[in-house]
């Protein structure tokens, strides 16, 4: 029984009268009935304990029911819920004036709205208003929002319906150094490489581990030093996924485009990572056609990536517009869009009426966030947990042929399984939900995801420990082995 309602009741529910979202996923085979959260713990109605690693997919930054989050809710409550910004009240305005300090220059500008796919249409029109031009590419692999506008920048089948979706979206070839034809071992910003040999123009084959026992023999590509060798592989890979970009500027789109949107870290895509220096040299092939940039920045905004506040700093651009959400509220909901004055002002020919948007209640709330992430130096939690994590992941990963790469920033971690490391090939779903129901019939909670479902998503609230870290690799490891051992 749960407020008085039987399980049974709740999903005769869920099949009649809820969204064919809700009727369709209950992510696990027996449902999770979840009763109550505390930080990064679920209780289920039962009274089991969960470790929540998936956190409502990157939502709950600071932890469920943070009590400096539920304070600020429950004081605003009391004075005022609304006023659709057509009277002055300061709640708004101190968000925005908060927000903004934690963006570089010229990023000054702040649209609030409720969710990322709201975001995200907004940045979408904004950039077309501002530069006069319609189309728009996006990464291959990428989730940008379900709304009939963002399903044309979503690129992932499992997410598009059957209709004339996001008109004048393109998406081009993602960089993806594991699985896209071409790879290295030292290509992206994370604490762990892939193991993937590296595909340099000579040929030359070095896994990560050879690199330095190479890096003296003057035949191979990567020569001299080990930083050297490092540059020279970062080139390779990046060149052919930026000329991947290159192709799709002179065939697919006209001359003239509106914008690129990029998740810095992908996110529903499985925490992949580009290239060190794709973005940069991309944002500068966009912004010669007349776009301009845009980070999405739902998933890996808000101090997640541990490095940096926001993703985008770790690939050393700064966009020209960042659209946010999930982590923003620590799960209440809302989103923003932050820009420029300069394409703000192309904005304001128009009305833009949103009535949610900059709700009292909303700002209260993310302002509290924005503090707690500051007093509880979740930025650094992200930062040394989440690389203990990937470190201790990639030791599984060379120790099982099925983990074929451990990826991420901060704490925002992938790990994507494979039938084997040569191949590469995806594990097989079946195979996947077995090993995900067994880490949850242990006590942890972790996400699906990448464009074949083969990659566990790890995205924790910002405040777990080493010793929760312990526990899930420990759990881990174990749903590895049962799933060996019944072959
Ligand atoms: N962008 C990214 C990167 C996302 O992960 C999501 C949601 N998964 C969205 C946009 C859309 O956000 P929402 O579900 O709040 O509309």
């Amino acid at each position: 029984e749960y407020k008085g309602m039987s399980k049974a009741r709740m999903m005769e529910i869920r099949q009649q009268n809820c969204s064919p979202m809700t009727m369709k996923v209950t992510y696990y085979k027996e449902p999770v009935f979840i009763h109550q959260g505390y930080m990064q713990w679920l209780w289920d109605v039962d009274g089991r304990r969960y470790l929540d690693l998936f956190a409502g997919v990157a939502t709950v930054s600071v932890g469920h029911c943070h009590p400096k989050v539920r304070a600020a809710a429950e004081q605003q409550m009391k004075k005022l819920w609304h006023t659709t910004n057509i009277y002055v009240y300061p709640t708004l305005h101190e968000y925005c004036e908060k927000l903004v300090s934690y963006f570089p220059d010229p990023l000054k500008v702040i649209y609030l709205t409720n969710s990322g796919s709201e975001a995200n249409d907004l940045a979408m029109l904004m950039a077309r208003l501002h530069t006069g031009n319609y189309d728009i590419i996006t990464l291959r692999g990428s989730y940008h929002g379900g709304s009939p506008q963002a399903m044309g920048l979503t690129s992932n089948a499992a997410y598009k319906y059957p209709i004339a979706n996001g008109l004048g979206c393109t998406n081009t070839m993602c960089p993806d150094v594991f699985r896209g034809p071409w790879g290295g071992s030292h290509c992206r910003d994370s604490p762990v490489q892939t193991t993937r040999e590296c595909s340099c123009a000579q040929g030359t084959k070095n896994t990560a581990m050879q690199l330095s026992v190479h890096s003296s023999n003057t035949k191979c590509c990567m020569i001299k030093s080990h930083d050297e060798a490092t540059l020279k592989c970062i080139c390779m890979a990046n060149e052919q996924y930026i000329g991947q970009l290159q192709e799709t500027l002179a065939t697919s789109v006209p001359t003239r485009i509106a914008a690129f949107f990029g998740e810095p870290i992908q996110g529903v895509g499985g925490a992949v990572q580009y290239p060190k220096n794709y973005l940069k040299q991309a944002y500068k092939l966009v912004r010669e056609r007349g776009g301009i940039c845009i980070a999405d920045e739902v998933q890996t905004g808000f101090g997640r990536t541990g490095s940096h506040f926001w993703g985008f700093q770790g690939h050393d651009v700064i966009p020209d517009m960042v659209t946010m959400a999930k982590g923003i509220g620590n799960g209440f909901p809302m989103g923003a869009v932050v820009t420029t004055p300069e394409i703000a002002a192309s904005f304001a020919k128009g009305i833009h009426f949103n009535t949610f948007g900059g709700n009292p209640v909303a700002c209260a709330v993310a302002s509290s966030v924005l503090d707690i992430i500051k007093e509880d130096g979740t930025q650094k939690v992200s930062l040394d947990v989440g690389s203990y994590l990937m470190v201790e992941l990639a030791k599984l990963r060379d120790k099982y042929e099925i983990i074929g790469d451990v990826r991420g920033k901060g704490l925002q971690i992938g790990v994507e399984m494979v039938k084997d490391k040569v191949s590469r090939d995806p594990l097989s779903h079946q195979d996947m939900v077995e090993i995900f129901e067994d880490v949850k019939d242990m006590g942890v909670l972790i996400g699906k995801g990448g464009v074949y479902g083969q990659t566990f998503r790890i995205k924790p609230p910002m405040c777990i420990t080493k010793e929760d870290a312990d526990f899930f690799l420990a759990v881990f490891n174990k749903s590895i082995q049962n799933y060996m051992e019944r072959r």
